[in-house]
C-alpha cells in the first residue's frame, strides 16, 4: 500500500477525516470548489482532552457558545497551538461584548442594534476586528436569537454605519423540519444584501447546507459524540 492511500484511509477511518470526506461530497454534488466551506468544530461542553486530539489531526477551527466557558479553556490550548481561530456561535449579551471581541476571531450571532453598538464599541477600544455574522430568525423562533427579517435591513444598515466587519449571515433552522428551505432563504437575502459569507448547517444537515452554500457549518457532535 502506498504511503498516501494508507494515510487517505487513517483520515477518513477518524470521525474528522469521515466528516471532511461528506463536505467535499457534498460541495463536489453541488459543482463548488473542493474547500468552499470552512469546518467550525463545535467544542462547547468539551474539555481540552477532548479537544486535543482535534487540533494534532489539524483542525484550527473551533466554535464555542458562551464567552466564559470560552475563556476559561482557550488561552491554555492556544499557547500550545497558535493560529486557531475562535467563532462564537452562541447567542451574546452586550455586557460580554468587550470579552468577546478580545477572544474570538467572529461572532455569528449579531441580531439587534444594541449588540451592534456594543460591539462597535468594543472593537473601537481593542482595535480587534472579528468577522460578525448577521444571524437572521429563520423559522420565527425568537428564543433563539436572530433577527426577525422584517428588521434585517435596519440591522445591517446599522451595522455598516457603525464600521462592523461584517461578513455574512447566519441562521438556525427550527429543530425537526427540513431545514433545506431555511437555507435557501438565508442564501437568497445573503445575495439580495451582497454578503457573501453563510453559516448554516449543523450535524444533522451540513450536507444539505454545503450544497445550498454555505460557506461555514458548525458541526458539535458528529466530530465529538453525544453531548452529556
Ligand atoms: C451547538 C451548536 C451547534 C452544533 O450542534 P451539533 O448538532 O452538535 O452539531 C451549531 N450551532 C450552534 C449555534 C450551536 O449552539
Amino acid at each position: 500500500m502506498t504511503a498516501s492511500i494508507a494515510r487517505a484511509m487513517t483520515e477518513t477511518a477518524t470521525p474528522l477525516g469521515h466528516l471532511r470526506d461528506r463536505i467535499a461530497h457534498a460541495e463536489s454534488i453541488a459543482r463548488r470548489d473542493r474547500g468552499a466551506t470552512t469546518l467550525i468544530a463545535v467544542s462547547k461542553t468539551r474539555d481540552a482532552a477532548a479537544i486535543q486530539p482535534l487540533i494534532d489531526a489539524g483542525q484550527r477551527v473551533f466554535g464555542e457558545n458562551r464567552v466564559q466557558e470560552a475563556q476559561a479553556k482557550w488561552p491554555a490550548l492556544q499557547d500550545v497551538t497558535p493560529g486557531i481561530e475562535l467563532h462564537l456561535v452562541g447567542q451574546l449579551q452586550s455586557n460580554k461584548a468587550e470579552d468577546a471581541v478580545r477572544l474570538f476571531d467572529a461572532i455569528h450571532s449579531v441580531d439587534r442594534p444594541s449588540l451592534v453598538a456594543a460591539l462597535a464599541k468594543a472593537i473601537d477600544k481593542t482595535s480587534r476586528a472579528p468577522a460578525c455574522f448577521l444571524q437572521v430568525d429563520i423559522g420565527d423562533e425568537p428564543q433563539k436569537g436572530g433577527c426577525p427579517l422584517a428588521d434585517l435591513p435596519a440591522l445591517l444598515a446599522e451595522a455598516k454605519a457603525a464600521g462592523l466587519p461584517i461578513a455574512g449571515l447566519m441562521c438556525v433552522p427550527p429543530a425537526g423540519l427540513d431545514a433545506a428551505p431555511y437555507f435557501a432563504l438565508t442564501a437568497k437575502l445573503a445575495r439580495d444584501h451582497g454578503l457573501t459569507a453563510l453559516s448554516m448547517g449543523m450535524s444533522d444537515d451540513f450536507e444539505t447546507a454545503v450544497t445550498l452554500g454555505a460557506t461555514h457549518v458548525r458541526v458539535g457532535s458528529a466530530l465529538f459524540g453525544p453531548r452529556g
